[in-house]
């Protein structure tokens, strides 16, 4: 029996993986619940698994339950021997501190939550190494990419491309761009999921996180990747060789299958759902990505070409952009020039993440969202 810590438990995510743990209830036990605010669901839940903690980051009504632990402690029931894997699916920067403590601790964790990768992918590899935590991405297209070289040597891969589905705008045209309101964009084609990461779709900053995000999981110079648009989302990566061989990693779209996947690694797992139809599969379709429509992809390469800190740069300024276009505050196409203008700043100002620890990056990424910050009463509404 393996013991589980589900971070961020109340999202898109946390709900999937706790589906999964439901279908196979003899091999996982869910220890500890992690959210932000949503009591209800959390204690909903807490009630169907009831050995587990809970742990909640904001509490607003509940301030003593026999559930309830403080930070102190869910840090130290990560560390114990209690715990032997950890599911991070906490949106956004937030879940950064949480992935650290795990991968410190040496525990098998599957990283749903990108950003955390993003800002510092190469700091939390590294203390991998150094701790022997088994990291496993559950964001499809990387959990794909991990069934697909498993048991091949990094230098046999000539390219990895990222699969898309386009987002809910690709087909539309971009001086149509200036209309799209916030209800528009969280209205995802395939994927039902948290509002920040829909709204990253539709701008496809998601795909241009990702790609920052396989640079650091599979150690790729990115010249080798790519990405691509899919409208029909059956498709979640193609990793080619360099004799030519493509492999091309096929599942329904479902969160479900990639957290079966890491929580079983090696062996397959039971998740409850159901398998291509292949006598009925009319079409499969890729599509150009329109840098010119989706500046996102240039960002992406630009802050990894720069380094420096840059990709924390950039993941702020999004967060930033995401949550005041939530909040209507800045239209659609502010979210480009709002990153656009907080990019050329830290260019500028030559701004540098000159020391790598948790503390430098956390600093640095306030830093940043700081600058955002400025820059966006250029573009309120
Ligand atoms: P949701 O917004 O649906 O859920 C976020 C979860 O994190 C909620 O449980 C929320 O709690 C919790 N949370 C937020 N902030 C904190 C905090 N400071 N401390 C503790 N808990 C917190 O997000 P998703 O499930 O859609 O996405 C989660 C991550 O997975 C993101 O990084 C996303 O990019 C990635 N991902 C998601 C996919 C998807 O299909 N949804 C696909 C691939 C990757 P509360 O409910 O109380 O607010
Ligand atoms: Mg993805």
């Amino acid at each position: 029996m393996q013991n589980v810590v589900v971070l961020g438990s109340t999202g898109s995510i946390g709900k999937s993986s706790i589906e999964v743990i439901k279908k196979n209830k003899d091999k996982f036990n869910i220890v500890c619940l992690v959210a932000k605010s949503n009591e209800e669901l959390i204690l909903d839940q807490s009630k169907r698994h009831k050995n587990s903690k809970i742990y909640l980051e904001n509490p607003k009504r509940i301030k003593s339950s026999k559930k309830l632990i403080e930070k102190n402690e869910l840090l130290e029931l990560i560390s114990s021997k209690d715990v032997d894997v950890v599911i991070a699916a906490i949106s956004g920067s937030d879940g950064l501190e949480l992935i650290h403590h795990s991968i410190k601790n040496g525990k098998k964790i599957l990283i749903a939550n990108k950003e955390p990768l993003v800002m510092a992918g190469a700091f939390l590899m590294n203390e991998a190494r150094k701790s022997g935590a088994q990291i496993i991405p559950i964001d499809s297209e990387h959990c794909s990419i991990h069934q697909s070289i498993e048991g091949k040597t990094k230098d046999s891969i000539s390219k990895i491309t990222l699969t898309c589905s386009g987002g809910p705008f690709h087909k539309l045209s971009k001086s149509k761009f200036k209309t799209i309101t916030s209800n528009n964009a969280l209205q995802h084609p395939i994927w039902k999921m948290g509002k920040k990461i829909t709204i990253d779709s539709a701008t496809l900053m998601n795909k241009a996180l990702e790609i920052i995000e396989a640079k650091h999981l599979f150690d790729l110079d990115q010249k080798k990747i790519e990405a691509i648009i899919h409208p029909e989302g059956l498709i979640h990566s193609l990793v080619e060789f360099n004799d030519g061989t493509v492999l091309a990693s096929m599942a329904l779209p479902d969160m479900k299958i990639s957290v079966s996947y890491g929580l079983g690694f090696p062996k397959s797992i039971k998740n409850g759902v159901a398998k291509i139809n292949f006598q009925e599969l009319k079409n499969l379709s890729f599509k150009k990505i329109d840098r010119k429509k989706f500046p996102s992809i240039d960002f992406a390469y630009f802050a990894l070409k720069y380094g420096k800190g840059m990709p924390i740069i950039l993941n702020a300024a999004n967060e930033v952009a995401v949550d005041l276009f939530l909040k209507n505050k800045i239209s659609f196409l502010s979210i480009y020039d709002l990153i656009s203008s907080t990019l050329n700043y830290a260019d500028r100002s030559n701004m540098n993440l000159t020391s790598v620890s948790l503390s430098s990056i956390i600093k640095f990424n306030q830093e940043a969202r700081d600058i955002a910050l400025n820059y966006s009463s250029k573009f309120i509404k």
